[in-house]
């Protein structure tokens, strides 16, 4: 093991002593739904990882396989009595078997593509003309279904289009409010930017309504997530670096964002596993987390009063906890801004606040498992009878909607921003 390697565990030491394998971990763990073996709960992994702290086994494929059974949904760190990290430990598990193999094919060109804004945009003008060749779309709605398998992606998975104008190629970068009303630097993300502009035109409507200037840097860039669950530490403090001179550059009251899992990485992970190697980026970092608030919860702090009752969804409708938006104790607040909208019913599902089953690449790596996982949260929605399940991550979306599909339900997918400018504003 080089002392890179080394340098990288022991960051973790500290914190793995404090797992006493009580096991309270494992009865929400998804990857154990999943797999039904200990080696794929927290409790698993850290022994496994307190094994290769003492040289005991090596960073070899079982380990890299074992380790990419997570889906850094921080259950088990909700859980454990002993305020264990998994997630943090997964994630510097994940970087030494980085460091000692090289990283995978497919995170080598996820780190090539998320660290160019250029080459997302043209890897989605790509996506975009190769569509009609590689996918027909679904009848009954706008989903689309690949004609015949590909790697990293198969063919029964439902996937949502590319949209034809990104979100950021439709505003200026400055909307003026009014004065005195706070000033929002937006951070889109890669997903509502690219695949579901709808939610950021739905968020910029409602704060806009509110008042509020909105700043949207022409020049952020991928929060970095899927990186840091593929263990491309590299890619993921250039990015955060990156992103932290452009948030930090604007005199704004909040960086806001509507995706939880870009939320999460400002808010959680950017400090965590980069500010801890990092002590002169620490503060800064530290600094644009304390700002940094997600949509869901500007909105009910800044008080939304409808303007008038709109179309859209109504009735019964309900809500799907993404794991970015429930670590960081946001689970009231989009259920408060629903319950207060005319015309919607807020009915609960069972385990809202468990994982969807996305998890970031565990998603690419794991498909099948990523549906076992699924197969609650689709059943539990449908239960409910609800015309709609709404949440606050377009990555959390795309997975819902693919379970909701295999299920063959009708259920829409939709944003809480969408759906609560639907009914609140007219236009
Ligand atoms: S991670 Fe926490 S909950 Fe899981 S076995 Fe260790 S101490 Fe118990
Ligand atoms: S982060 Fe989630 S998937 Fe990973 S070990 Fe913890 S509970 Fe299981």
């Amino acid at each position: 093991m080089s002392d890179h390697t080394r340098d990288t565990l022991e960051r973790i030491e500290e914190p793995l002593k404090k797992c006493v394998k009580c096991g309270t971990c494992r009865a929400n763990c998804p990857a154990f739904t999943a797999f039904q073996r200990e080696p794929a709960t927290a409790r698993g992994k850290l022994t496994l990882v307190q094994h290769l702290l003492k040289d005991d086994i090596d960073l070899d494929d079982q380990t890299y396989l074992a380790m990419s059974k997570c889906l850094l949904c921080g259950s088990c760190v909700d859980k454990c009595p002993n305020d264990v990290p998994t997630d943090e430990i997964v994630i510097a598990a994940r970087e030494a078997l980085a460091q000692k193999r090289g990283l995978t094919t497919f995170h080598a060109a996820v780190g090539q593509v998320i660290q160019s804004r250029t080459r997302m945009k043209l890897g989605a003008k790509a996506a975009q003309i190769l569509g009609p060749l590689l996918f027909r779309k679904v009848p009954e709605n706008s989903g689309l279904r690949l004609r015949f398998p590909l790697p990293f992606v198969g063919n029964k998975r439902y996937i949502p289009a590319i949209a034809k104008t990104p979100l950021m190629a439709r505003y200026p970068e400055v909307l003026e409010g009014q004065p005195g009303r706070p000033r929002i630097v937006f951070f889109v993300g890669c997903m509502t930017n690219f695949v579901y502009p709808r939610v950021g035109v739905a968020t910029i409507k409602l704060f806009q309504h509110l008042g509020c200037t909105i700043i949207i840097p022409r020049d952020q860039q991928c929060c970095g997530l899927p990186a840091m669950s593929g263990g491309d530490s590299a890619t993921v403090r250039h990015l955060a670096e990156r992103n932290l001179a452009v948030l930090e550059r604007y005199e704004a009251d909040y960086v806001m964002s509507a995706c939880a899992t870009c939320g999460g990485a400002l808010h959680r992970l950017y400090p965590l596993v980069v500010g801890k190697r990092n002590p002169e980026l620490k503060e800064r970092l530290e600094r644009l987390a304390a700002r940094t608030v997600d949509a869901a919860q500007l909105l009910h702090q800044l008080g939304l009063t409808p303007a008038e009752t709109g179309a859209g969804t109504s009735g019964r409708v309900t809500y799907h906890d993404p794991c970015h938006l429930r670590t960081r104790k946001i689970t009231a607040q989009p259920r408060d801004l629903i319950q207060a909208t005319p015309g919607l019913e807020l009915v609960e599902m069972e385990g809202a606040d468990r994982c969807c089953g996305l998890g970031g690449t565990f998603n690419v790596y794991h498909y099948g498992s990523s549906l076992t996982i699924n197969d609650a949260k689709s059943e539990a929605i449908i239960a409910t009878g609800a015309a709609a399940v709404a949440t606050g991550c377009p990555g959390c979306m795309m997975m819902l909607d693919d379970g909701l599909k295999q299920h063959g339900a009708e259920v829409e997918v939709v944003h809480t921003m969408e759906l609560l400018a639907r009914r609140l504003l007219a236009g």
